[in-house]
């Protein structure tokens, strides 16, 4: 059974022609949509023999969502209503973000792409204008790579020791916690003067820097931006932040992942040992997010620092390998060593911290990753 159709199937939407270009394994197509009756947009997806993964982005629209997935024989592979009411996030991204992002196939869901044109129908009740859309299809092939381009501030690179620390913690994060999971990445780093503090993307705050910042880059080259700091709503200390779950391939004014070069380095402003893991384990899991990958649990306390271990936990990832847990202090056991689980679980006595290793991705967390099109060739 299906929960109810909370939005009627008849649609209108005219699109001007597409745009097609080919890089390497990636195609793009692009196009203006003129949403029809309530906002709908049909978006048809061809797809060519040989082709594994297609990602579609509605761009910038308010309160934009993906509604369905339709595969070229006729059958309806996502109805994201029946997704609303579920606790399981759906690792689909199609529902909390300014730009809906979907990338399909989904390893939360299953199913394999099929040659033939594929219909995404996404919903833009807001707009009043066309809407630019564009697609990313990936080919199948081997030796896929991702390719980061980190972007520094380059107050933070000027202090020696520092620097020292990060390309350690770079380097955990290539070999320690990606190699594992089978993700060779590649990384090119570059610098630049950048605000003092960043907004998150997504908040709307440094659109332009954002979008500036992501189309500095080759075409399905991931942005990592790392700042001094990451300006929150709460005023808590936030490590990191992605623009995306999953993230854009194409520039976008949220098309970037930002780390938070300050914060992880405490308050005497040098990385230590502690600090040096948890800093290559925060680029590891925000680009995981940007990826598409979801906590495995939602810990929605107001305060880490003082919430209880029985704080009840009723969020979890769609993902049938990583386990169910019912409160705080039980996910920590089961989950805490995960790379995406939500905050780093460390202990303290006087002045020593330690903290649980987070570097595992069990393997439909590695595929939700591999699916990504910006893993390619
Ligand atoms: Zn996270």
């Amino acid at each position: 059974m299906r929960a109810s159709h909370l939005l009627p199937m008849v649609m209108l939407s005219g699109c001007l022609e597409w745009n097609e270009f080919t890089e390497g394994d990636l195609r793009v197509r692009s196009a203006q949509v003129l949403p029809g009756m309530r906002g709908a947009m049909r978006i048809d997806v061809p797809v060519e023999e040989g082709e594994d993964v297609f990602l579609v982005r509605a761009q910038d629209p308010d309160n934009a969502f993906v509604y369905t997935i339709t595969d070229p024989s006729g059958r309806e592979v996502l109805n994201a209503s029946d997704w609303w009411e579920s606790a399981e996030q759906a690792a689909l991204g199609v529902f909390s973000q300014p730009e809906p992002i979907v990338v399909w196939p989904n390893p939360a869901i299953g199913g394999t792409l099929t040659p033939g044109t594929w219909q995404v129908v996404a919903y833009a009740p807001d707009a009043e204008d066309f809407v630019p859309v564009d697609v990313v299809l990936r080919r199948q092939g081997e030796g896929r790579v991702l390719r980061v381009h980190l972007i520094a501030d380059e107050g933070l690179l000027a202090d020696d020791a520092y620097n020292q620390q990060l390309q350690v913690a770079l380097q955990r994060w290539q070999d320690d916690i990606y190699a594992p999971a089978g993700i060779e990445l590649q990384l090119r780093q570059s610098q630049r003067r950048l605000p003092e503090a960043l907004g998150a993307p997504r908040s709307g705050a440094n659109e332009a820097l954002y979008e500036d910042l992501s189309a500095d880059s080759a075409l399905g080259e991931l942005v990592v931006v790392l700042g001094s700091r990451i300006e929150g709503e709460s005023g808590g200390i936030i490590l990191g932040v992605s623009g995306g779950i999953p993230g854009a391939v194409l520039p976008s004014s949220q098309g970037v992942v930002v780390i938070s070069g300050v914060e992880a380095a405490g308050s005497d402003g040098i990385l230590s040992e502690v600090e040096t893991w948890i800093l290559a384990e925060t680029f590891a899991h925000e680009v995981g997010h940007f990826l598409g990958v979801f906590h495995p649990a939602e810990v929605q306390c107001e305060d880490l620092a003082t919430c209880p271990d029985g704080f009840p936990v009723e969020a979890w990832d769609a993902l049938d390998d990583t386990p169910r847990c019912g409160s705080k202090a039980e996910c920590e056991v089961s989950l805490g060593s995960n790379l995406m689980f939500p905050y780093p679980v460390c202990d303290r006595t006087g002045s020593e911290v330690s903290c649980v290793p987070q570097r595992t991705l069990t393997a439909l967390q590695q595929a939700t990753m591999k699916t990504h099109p910006d893993h390619h060739q």
